[in-house]
């Protein structure tokens, strides 16, 4: 039975790399009818709060990442203390009495000596029997795995392929701190062996701290999982993902009006791929999915390829969601959508023209409230000439049916009538209903904006215009 997981730190928002992760863990337990769980690494007391664990949970849930869990690492703490002790026990741990002081003169001494730092191992149970160290009184130690000294460790990595790493670049880490909270190399080997990880996939951040888990492994007796780390996510500029090349929060997306659909075809397809597919369904990722087309090398963000993906989805999305996808922004536009035209039909005109959700409601305001045209606008199509054909217009607009049909026909009568081109007329016309250049079709606009307000915002801009 496959179980993958995901282990975010509730330090910060959902990030997109940590989102992405998540959707591959994802996408390949589904596939295999297997179970991903979430899991909560919020042993960091300093760094991790409530907000971020919300925003961990509300950023899985918008995507539709389900999950076993959450749990929880500061629930676990009894069961890492266990387990530490029975390393302890078994001789592949130990306490160990270093102050920070003293930690940090060996450090500076190994630094002046050109050796890579690294703990000496002076509390070793070996070296304090023979050097006779005895444990400061009243001290609380934390406990450190005793590496192995000799040999290497060697795991063929799902998207790397395989790595070795000698035992001697490693040395004893603390897996539990003086205050009785596990190390995250701790925690995560514990967690995964009784969450029954088959596969372990994470940011390739962690490579380094892999081959001290798999000693941890080892020394439990337990069988591996499977690892896999996965190349990080860089700008356009090829540096480090970071706040400057644009929104990183999976909730900002959310706040900027993309659809979730979007993003994780997006996310899924930013370092995998499935032939030449760029568009594809959550269903289809699920069947593709596998980490043979995982890239090794690292992905590029590019916020164009996004917004191009959400416009396709957009265009295809059902009217209704669409319109309460819009409705908040609007009314933060100060736009009541509950007076006038119905917004699912609005969207219905606006959505083959627009990206993100916030475009569209952008778009949807003059349905309802007026837009005062700019002046470049004005000087450029309210012309004297003009006039009399608009109120000729007027007129017409106000004994027809209303309906998209007679407007129409009203329109193209009025050009007729003053042998004008279509738009000589249309243009100033959208200008003084809309306030912008650019509309869906005008007989289409109009008929939602409704005559009532068509016929007022004429008239008031009919004044605007030159004698
Ligand atoms: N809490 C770790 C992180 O957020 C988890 C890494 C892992 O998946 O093992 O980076």
């Amino acid at each position: 039975m496959i179980r993958t997981r995901f282990a975010p730190s509730p330090t910060g928002y959902l990030h997109i790399g940590g989102a992405r992760t998540a959707l591959y863990c994802w996408a390949f337990a589904k596939k295999q009818g297997g179970t991903f769980v979430l899991r909560v690494e919020d042993t960091d007391r300093e760094r991790s709060t409530d907000a971020s664990v919300q925003a961990i949970l509300d950023g899985m849930q918008w995507l539709g990442l389900d999950y076993e869990g959450p749990y929880f690492q500061m629930q676990r703490l009894d069961r890492y203390r266990a387990v530490a002790d029975e390393l302890l026990r078994s001789g592949h741990a130990y306490p160990c009495y270093a102050t920070k002081e003293e930690l940090d003169a060996m450090r500076e001494g190994q630094r002046a000596r050109n050796e890579k730092p690294r703990y000496d191992g002076r509390w070793r149970p070996d070296h304090v029997q023979r050097s006779g160290l005895a444990p400061p009184m009243g001290a609380q130690p934390v406990i450190r795995f005793r590496n192995p000294d000799a040999g290497e460790v060697t795991w063929s990595d799902l998207i790397k392929g395989p790595i070795t790493i000698a035992n001697s670049e490693l040395d004893d880490l603390v897996i539990m701190r003086a205050d009785g909270i596990p190390t995250y190399n701790f925690g995560v080997v514990v967690d995964d062996i009784d969450m029954e990880m088959t596969h372990v996939i994470r940011g390739d951040d962690h490579v380094n701290n892999t081959p001290r888990q798999i000693n941890i492994y080892h020394a439990l007796g337990k069988s591996l999982p499977l690892f896999g780390h996965v190349p990080m996510i860089l700008g356009q500029d090829g540096e480090r993902l970071s706040k400057r090349h644009g929104a990183q929060g999976v909730m900002e997306y959310f706040d900027e009006g993309f659809l979730p659909e979007a993003l994780v075809n997006y996310l899924a397809r930013l370092g995998w791929s499935h032939g030449d597919n760029e568009k594809f369904s959550t269903d289809k990722l699920i069947e593709w999915f596998d980490f043979k087309h995982v890239s090794r090398s690292p992905a590029r963000f590019d916020p164009d390829k996004l917004r191009w993906l959400n416009q396709q989805y957009i265009k295809e999305a059902d009217n209704k969601r669409l319109a309460k996808l819009a409705q908040p922004f609007l009314e933060r536009d100060g736009c009541a959508t509950g007076q006038g035209a119905p917004l699912a039909s609005v969207v219905a005109l606006l959505k083959e023209r627009v990206s993100t959700i916030e475009e569209l409601a952008d778009a949807a305001v003059y349905f309802y409230r007026e837009l005062e045209p700019s002046a470049e606008l004005k000087q450029q199509h309210y012309t004297a000439d003009i006039k009399p054909a608009l109120e000729d217009l007027q007129s017409r607009l106000a004994r027809i049916e209303w309906i998209r049909a007679k407007i129409n026909e009203a329109v193209k009568g009025v050009v007729a009538e003053h042998k004008l081109k279509m738009p000589k007329l249309a243009m100033p016309l959208r200008v003084m209903v809309t306030g912008e250049a650019q509309t869906p079709s005008i007989d289409a606009t109009l008929e939602l904006i409704g005559r009532e307000q068509v016929l007022a915002r004429m008239a008031k801009q009919l004044q605007a215009f030159p004698a």
